[in-house]
């Protein structure tokens, strides 16, 4: 049976996402899809809002998958509260919450992973191991299911986006990937469902992050072009923080390879951890116009 919380149909099985996605789609709808792993927050919403601008049904997955968390107590920690997700997936609008368990997810026999080769090697790739497969294996599963017109994901998760535009280039999946911008806090801190988790001093701490990226957004404005430079602007805010780094690297926005030299369009991404939470961001950079 679905059910249905005031404009939003909720399917916890793939029979149910199937009934509702077809019923959606012989009124002739076009479909928005935005998936997550829940613990929604105004960065999920905007994604959610970016989807109804385009389409008259969005659908929103809410799975936390564990084959992409390579540490278990992240993965034992990860914030679920689902009742608020679907208050604020319909306040956003969305029309169909899929909040499926794991075996509707990975019923018995399932054995295919995804891998998405150079991209997913770098960064994120490097410090967790398994994350990106088990990543894109989940959205490939996830778009499948949907079939929807376009899919939104932000860029917040740069390189994520990276590799999912990569596997479904390869794989000729037929959805369009839809990139969308980072939404930040006032003070600049990056939207996250981990932020939830931050001690109040570690949360006033988490600001390095975006500090030193903005930090190196105005020295690349001003014509800096060394890598090291950039980087080191950004690693300058973390040591002030005492915030252990797992990287702060510019990369080539397309492959996500190591540059020396702003000399193309890039991204400048961090990773650190602050307490017992570990944190992701990054900027797009490019070269100053002579
Ligand atoms: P998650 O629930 O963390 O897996 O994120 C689900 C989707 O929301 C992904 O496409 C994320 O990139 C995106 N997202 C998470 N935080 C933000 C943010 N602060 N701004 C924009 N998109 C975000």
């Amino acid at each position: 049976m679905l059910a249905t919380t005031s404009t939003l149909t909720v399917a916890r099985t793939v029979d149910e996402l199937r009934a509702a996605v077809d019923a959606a789609k012989s009124a002739g709808l076009s479909v928005g899809f935005v998936p997550t792993m829940g613990a929604l927050h105004e960065g999920h919403q905007t994604l959610v809002r970016e989807a109804a601008k385009d389409h008259a049904a969005v659908v929103i997955s809410i799975f936390v998958n564990p084959s992409q968390f390579n540490d278990a107590s992240d993965l034992e920690n990860y914030p679920r509260t689902e009742a608020a997700d679907f208050e604020r997936a319909a306040a956003a609008g969305a029309t169909i919450a899929f909040a499926p368990s794991c075996d509707e997810i990975y019923p018995a026999g399932f054995a295919t992973t995804i891998s998405a080769g150079a991209v997913a090697e770098q960064l994120e790739g490097a410090h967790r191991p398994g994350h990106f497969d088990g990543m894109a294996t989940v959205v490939a599963r996830l778009l499948g299911l949907v079939r929807a017109d376009v899919a939104y994901f932000g860029r917040k998760d740069a390189q994520q986006l990276a590799v999912i535009e990569q596997f479904v280039r390869d794989l000729v999946i037929p959805t369009r990937i839809q990139g969308v911008e980072t939404v930040r806090e006032a003070d600049g801190l990056a939207m996250s469902s981990r932020n939830m988790r931050l001690a109040q001093a570690d949360r006033q701490r988490a600001l390095a992050l975006s500090r030193g990226l903005f930090a190196a957004q105005r020295l690349a404005d001003g014509g800096e072009h060394s890598a090291r430079a950039l980087e080191t602007a950004v690693q300058v805010e973390l040591d002030a923080a005492a915030l252990p780094t797992d990287y702060a690297t510019l990369v080539d926005a397309a492959t996500f390879l190591p540059v020396d030299v702003l000399d193309r369009e890039c991204v400048l991404a961090v990773a650190a951890h602050v307490g017992p939470v570990r944190l992701i961001d990054n900027i797009r950079l490019a070269p100053a116009s002579v």
